[in-house]
């Protein structure tokens, strides 16, 4: 785990990058932000997390990062003593976390309820949405710090790349670290997970609906191995994709309310 610090103070802020190792947007939106050195008027902690899964551009190395919270400095596997020392880096500090996905290229954000840190923050990141998991997620690090988690784009796209710098530079601004850069409050659309959609392990499989556009009962919204999946109620797609979990195609949510 890389840790680096931007600023003279002690840090109450903090960006992180790589908790999945073939997600690099968070890394480059990192480096870029080392790289300029901007005056912040607090410091910021910067911490690429999963340097031995980033070097081989997987996910993880033993197991998943963001379902291994809190951890444990004394486990066998690397992650979960990684995310024991994560925790640990993160005390004190409120933090934005990047991610990308197969589901989506538009931005947003994973939150474990909509509390205060999710209505201050949100609606001046440039986002599509914030998803609230409540526990369909596993242990994820939602559920362990105050944390915003952003899904920055398409995995592995420059586009990922360049929507993760921009969402650090909102981030430092709404929070007092960065004052010269200007952000604006959008209306944010906020869903709540309602369950997951489970697909097979082989064969193929293909989703027909738009993630965040909502899906009506009785319409087709994906085929696996040639049998169609309907809608029984209307939901809302979240998180869906053919290829971006090994046993689940995404999840249902439903529209909870707008912020900002
Ligand atoms: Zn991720």
């Amino acid at each position: 785990m890389r840790v680096e610090t931007l600023g003279q103070t002690e840090p109450r802020l903090a960006i992180v990058g790589a908790i999945h190792g073939d997600e690099p947007c968070g890394v480059h939106a990192i480096e870029q932000l080392l790289d300029e050195q901007p005056a912040v008027t607090k410091a910021v902690k910067c911490i690429t997390v999963n340097e031995r899964a980033l070097d081989q551009n997987v996910r993880y190395t033993e197991t998943d990062l963001n379902r291994s919270f809190p951890g444990d400095p004394d486990a066998e596997t690397y992650e979960e003593r990684l995310a024991a020392e994560l925790l640990e880096e993160l005390q004190g500090c409120l933090t934005l976390s990047m991610h990308s996905t197969q589901s989506d290229e538009r931005p947003f954000a994973i939150v474990d309820t909509i509390d205060s840190l999710a209505i201050g923050i949100c609606p001046f990141l440039s986002m599509q949405g914030v998803i609230e998991t409540g526990n369909l997620i596993g242990q994820t690090l939602v559920h362990h710090t105050p944390v915003i988690e952003v899904e920055c784009g398409l995995q592995g796209t420059d586009q990922a790349a360049v929507n993760a710098a921009r969402l650090v530079k909102e981030f430092l601004t709404i929070t007092g670290a960065l004052s010269d850069v200007s952000v604006e409050q959008h209306r944010v659309p906020t869903y709540r997970l309602r369950e997951r959609i489970p697909k097979y392990r082989t064969g193929d499989c293909d989703v027909l609906v738009r993630n965040f556009e909502p899906v009506l009962a009785g319409t087709p919204y994906a085929s696996m191995n040639d049998r169609m999946l309907v809608a029984e109620d209307r939901f809302y797609p979240v998180l869906m994709s053919e290829t971006g979990y090994e046993r689940q195609l995404g999840y249902a949510a439903e529209r909870t309310g707008t912020l900002g």
